[in-house]
This record gives C-alpha cells, structure tokens and sequence, in this order.
C-alpha cells in the first residue's frame, strides 16, 4: 500500500524556485544595485533566504520539475512554462559564475553575459536537465526502461505513529554524476565506438568445420556493450558517468499510520543515464522505546504496545489495592495527556483482569476509517498484574495471621472441598 508524500522541503523549497523563476523573468528593478537589496524591497517576492546553497537549489530543482513535468500535466500550458522557467533558474542559480550575475545584475546582466560569449549557460534543452537528474530521457514513464525501486527502512518510535511526523532521514545512493553531466567524459566529447558503431553488440563468424561458419553476437568488447566511447573519461566517476552521493529526505508520518505502511517518493531511486529512476520507498517500522530516551518527558505512552489500532498497557497493583480497592494512577499518554485509572473503596480488581478504555488506543489511520464505525481511535486494554508482598516485618505478619486465622474457619469458603479433593492427612 502506497500512500501519499508530502515532502516537507516542499513547504520551503518550492517558494524559493517559484521565486526565483519569477525574479528571472520579472524582477529588473535597477540592475545596478544587488539583487538581495531590491528584494528587500519587496518582501513579496523575497519570502526566502536568497542565501540558499547549492543543496538547497538541487532540491528545490528536483522537487518542482517533478511537479511541473509535461507528462505529469498533460495539457497544461502554465505547468509546461514552470516546468521550463524551473530549468532555467536551476541553471542560472546552480552555476557559481552566472549565479553571482544574477544577484548584482539579474536577467539583464545574464543576457548580457550571454551575449557577450560568457559559458553558455542556460542553452540546455529543460528535458535534458531533468534526464541529468532523473535519466530516461527527461520523460516520466514514456516508454522508456525504469529502474528498480529502491528500497529503505524507517525505524519510527510509536509515538510518531500516535503523533504524527516529520522524518528526515538520509540515504546513500547511486547519482548521474553532475562533473560530466552523466555523459563519462571530461571533455564533452562523446563519440560512438569504432568497433560497433555505436551498436554495442558485435557479430563475430567462427569456423565450426572447414567452409561453415556461425556467427554470434556479442557484446563488443570496447565500449562494453554501450556503443559509446569517450576519450578523457571524467575525472570524478572515472567514465561511468555515475556516482555515490548522499540525499536527505523528509516524509510526513500521519496519524494512526500502520506498521510496515509504505511510502512512495517519486523517481527518487538510485539514478542512471540508462534508464528513468524507479521511486524511494520508505517502510515505516516500529522502533522499540527505551528508557534512556526522552528520559526528561518521560511518557508512560511510549512504552505501550500497538496492535494494529489497539494499544496494550500492563499496570501493576499491590495486592491491598487490588482486594481493597481505593486506588488511582494516572497514565500519561502519547501526547501528554493523562488517562486516570481508578477504583473506589470495595472494588475488587482480579490479577489479569483486562480493563478496555475505549477511545485510548491508536488514532484510526484516515484509509481504514470507513471500516471504524466512526470511531476515531482504537482501544487501551490495560491489563493488571497484582504484586504480592513478599516481606512483611514480623508485628504485621502476626496480625495479617491472626485475622486470618479467625475468619477462615466461619467466612471463608472452603476451596478444597468445594473442588472435592480429599482432605489433607493432619485434618483427619
Ligand atoms: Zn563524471
Ligand atoms: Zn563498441
């Protein structure tokens, strides 16, 4: 089951981008003065730091081309134009040299710079920059060969679940590398193998008798099979155009979310030139608590147990409140709030007796509320184990011995008879 992502980098990372693009096309105030003083002058369009590093930029990249993608808005022009002024910010920003024209000068001193036969910058095809990030060819699904999904584990403590979060998390995984662009090549340059041109297979004849051949194909032993060659392979991956890099991630937890549920991140798998990433998947798992953590507010909530939308608590009561009755506890809950367990003079609690609280366990996750009846949460079963003293100083002992001693014969039933075994050999 795969339920919906909220990227909570979305909340901060998209207006920076938006912006950004805005800025890039409508922001000429004076060209002379600093891009991050005119825009102190209009917090409108500021509403982020423009002190963004070259992370934050990247992410916000990823996140807003995946969003504003053709394919994932067919038919819709204003998509289609964010989709390309996302590009053309994450160049402009992602560039050191172009990114500080930009600040002093905005769009003005960039086409200047353009003009003047400055790096050519922003000349890139928007498809092709998202290919560099996400590969296949700069297209959602169209045909083209989708890599594995890549899969993680979330360890969450219980009271994530209860709560609802926030996770960040870090992964390491395979990334087009960003020095050659995914190309392999120091240069640029790439050409296609001489040996295959550019097929990637070879037919090689053997001779399986004199005057009979079988031709095979093979891989060609060159380019391995990719049809290309590059003469200075990139410095960074070595020519195989990827390379090992860290990603963070956020996921939102919501309410009552089960155990082992799956969360889908969109083309965030491992990424290759070859083929079109498959998506992140996340698999919340439950963390068991310890008592070293959040020693300061210590819950008693999380260290109940969950059953799907059930919550398990064992309480402990000596044996005087448990026969006797005239007793409280107050359970602090999940989320701070307190649950009063009591009973008055006279009641009697049975060891192992289960008590059910109803609307104390897990909050219902909103896919399985229908099913609830509409109830929102589950249940708290606490169960109570009764502890008997097992010293008693010698005064109380012959008390406790005495009154017993004089209620036995008249009050109490007798067990053994009752259940009729025979009568132990000093009572004959
Ligand atoms: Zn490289
Ligand atoms: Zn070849």
């Amino acid at each position: 089951m795969l339920f919906s992502v909220h990227f909570l980098l979305l909340c901060f990372a998209l207006p920076l981008l938006v912006l950004c693009a805005e800025d890039y096309y409508k922001v000429r105030l004076h060209p002379s003065m600093p891009l991050s003083k005119q825009l102190t002058h209009n917090p409108q369009l500021l509403g982020v730091s423009r002190t963004a590093g070259e992370r934050e930029i990247k992410k916000a990249y990823r996140t807003l081309s995946k969003k504003y993608h053709p394919d994932k808005n067919p038919g819709d022009e204003t998509a289609k134009q964010k989709f390309v002024e996302t590009a053309e910010a994450y160049e402009a920003l992602s560039n050191p040299e172009t990114r500080k024209i930009y600040d002093q000068y905005g769009h003005e001193g960039l086409q200047q710079h353009k003009q003047q036969g400055g790096r050519q910058q922003g000349g890139h095809d928007p498809f092709d920059l998202f290919s560099r990030f996400f590969g296949g060819g700069g297209h959602f699904g169209g045909g083209q060969r989708r890599g594995p999904n890549l899969e993680v584990q979330l360890h969450v403590p219980l009271k994530d679940f209860y709560n609802g979060a926030d996770k960040t998390f870090e992964i390491e995984k395979q990334m087009i590398c960003d020095a050659c662009e995914g190309s392999g090549s120091a240069d640029g340059h790439v050409e296609t193998c001489s040996q295959c041109s550019g097929h990637g297979m070879v037919i090689q004849r053997h001779q399986i008798a004199p005057g009979m051949y079988q031709q095979v194909q093979m891989q060609c032993s060159k380019c391995n099979g990719k049809g290309k060659q590059v003469k200075r392979p990139c410095k960074t991956c070595g020519g195989s155009r990827v390379v090992r890099g860290k990603e963070t991630y956020t996921v939102t937890i919501e309410k009552g979310a089960p155990k082992g549920g799956r969360i889908a991140i969109d083309s965030e798998g491992e990424q290759s030139p070859d083929y079109e990433a498959g998506d992140l998947v996340v698999t919340l798992l439950e963390k068991e608590a310890a008592l070293w953590d959040d020693e300061k507010e210590r819950n008693d909530g999380n260290f109940m147990k969950r059953k799907g939308k059930d919550l398990f608590w064992r309480e402990v009561l000596s044996l005087r409140e448990a026969w006797m009755g005239d007793w409280s506890r107050n359970l602090t809950h999940m989320d701070g709030h307190v649950i009063q367990l009591s009973r008055k003079r006279g009641e009697v609690v049975q060891p192992g007796l289960v008590e059910i609280v109803k609307g104390e366990g897990m909050p219902i996750y909103h896919e399985h509320l229908d099913a609830a009846a509409g109830e929102e949460f589950g249940s708290l079963h606490v169960e109570y184990l009764v502890v008997l003293p097992d010293k008693m100083d010698k005064s109380m002992e012959k008390e406790f011995w005495d009154v017993w001693d004089k209620h036995r014969r008249k009050a109490a039933i007798d067990l053994e008879k009752e259940q009729g075994r025979p009568k132990r050999r000093d009572e004959l």
